[in-house]
């Protein structure tokens, strides 16, 4: 088997009316670049025609090759699929809705190379096509993350990049299962660039990250990289205890005065704010404690059902 020089992995669910669209524009694109390529498809799992759709492209275009996931995964780990799969020298990463538009898969390829870069980022400068609400939870998103992760996460820099083989390997490297790809790629520190883009509307089809997968990836971004969060058990607790000793004092003197009755708003308050503070640091806990459920159970993140590609090389070798 040949290293190609360059494999293009796109996670894929229910994506049945973009992908014609999807092929029509990255094949002629790829074909006309003069190097080995393959495309890896990976369908998470998708319930529509989009297997029987690649299956059947995969007869007439032979760098496709299909990938599918036996259950719906979600998309960083349909993308770990992919990556853990690439074969190619570099590995670009890529939505099937065609947001992210493929011919700057070409420029970031010249620009690693001419720089000897493992790792270039597509960064969207006008997300005017995205709506108000992507785009402001986008916003605090990034920042949060800048915050968490450090300035080495570049702004706006979703899951369109490119990889060397040597990140890729690094990537592969990594024992964690539930991979926030555009938090760790910076984290590898790996020597990187840019390219910059417009991100268009949703070529068709509708988006497959409702807000239950916007919350997901945000808890998962925060949880996979800081423990700060469980911090705010022990600022909270330290807080409220000075707030007891100031009331204390308080008391004491009214007790002292001799007058103590009344207070029942401030008894309410107490005991309200304590009680959402603790169920807050507990559900935080909780969060933590999956995590580490999860990663101790050690399951897979996803499950393979086949692979073009190995059964074509099985297929060569007469396995069955
Ligand atoms: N995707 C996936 N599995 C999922 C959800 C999404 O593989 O469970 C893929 C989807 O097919 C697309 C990419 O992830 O190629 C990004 O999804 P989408 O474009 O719907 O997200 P948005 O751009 O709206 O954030
Ligand atoms: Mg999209």
């Amino acid at each position: 088997m040949t290293t190609p020089a360059l494999s293009v992995v796109i996670p894929m669910y229910n994506e049945q009316e973009v992908l014609p669209l999807l092929i029509g524009r990255l094949r002629p694109l790829l074909d006309g670049a003069g190097l080995d390529y393959e495309v890896v498809a990976v369908d998470d799992g998708s319930a529509d025609a989009t297997a029987p759709m690649l299956l059947l492209a995969c007869r007439e275009w032979a760098q496709l090759r299909v990938v599918r996931l036996r259950r719906n995964s979600g998309h960083q780990a349909a993308l770990t699929a992919g990556l853990h799969r690439a074969r190619g020298e570099y590995v670009a990463s890529i939505d099937a809705d065609l947001q992210d538009p493929p011919e700057k898969i070409l420029e970031m390829l010249a620009l690693a190379r001419a720089e000897s870069l493992d790792i270039v980022y597509g960064v969207r400068d006008d997300r005017t096509t995205d709506t108000a609400f992507k785009r402001h939870t986008a916003q605090v998103y990034y920042r949060l993350m800048r915050r968490l992760v450090g300035k080495k996460v570049p702004h706006n820099a979703g899951d369109f990049r490119l990889l060397s083989r040597a990140a890729v390997e690094a990537l592969r490297a990594m024992p964690e299962r539930q991979p926030v790809y555009r938090l760790l790629v910076p984290w590898l520190g790996f020597p990187s660039g840019e390219v910059a883009y417009r991100r268009e509307a949703r070529a068709a089809g509708r988006t497959k990250y409702p807000l239950s997968k916007m919350v997901r990836l945000a808890v998962d971004s925060v949880t996979d990289f800081s423990a700060a969060p469980l911090r705010l058990a022990t600022w909270s607790g330290l807080a409220s205890f000075l707030l007891c000793f100031v009331l204390g004092c308080y008391s004491l003197a009214r007790f002292v005065v001799g007058a103590t009755v009344s207070g029942w708003t401030s008894l309410f308050t107490a005991i309200l704010f304590l009680g959402g503070v603790q169920l807050l640091c507990l559900g935080l806990l909780g969060e933590y404690l999956g995590r580490v459920f999860v990663e101790v159970k050690g399951r897979p993140t996803y499950i393979v059902g086949y692979d073009s590609a190995e059964t074509a090389e099985q297929a060569a070798v007469g396995v069955r």
